[in-house]
């Protein structure tokens, strides 16, 4: 399965507000999908499916979907255009 670019903003949102990347200077992640299996209960969608597909892009934890998948999104539909912070 793979998820709509709105589902992963949707699920992205909810990572951020949660936690900070690994490798930003935030609190690391508990290298789980703990909060990724909870929005999979909230929207109605397989986890195993979801994880599955997150892995498939680099999503290996919680902060690994946000870095690896959430993120490259933003940036694709900003049309490329990368900011530096
Ligand atoms: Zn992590």
């Amino acid at each position: 399965m793979i998820l709509s670019d709105p589902q992963i903003m949707d699920l992205g949102d909810l990572l951020v507000g949660l936690l900070k990347p690994c490798n930003m200077t935030g609190r690391h992640c508990e290298g789980t999908h703990d909060f990724t299996r909870q929005w999979c209960r909230l929207v109605g969608l397989d986890t195993e499916e979801v994880l599955a597909y997150l892995k498939s892009r680099g999503g290996y934890c919680d902060c690994e979907v946000i870095t690896n998948v959430y993120l490259p999104l933003i940036q694709k539909l900003r049309g490329k255009e990368s900011s530096n912070e």
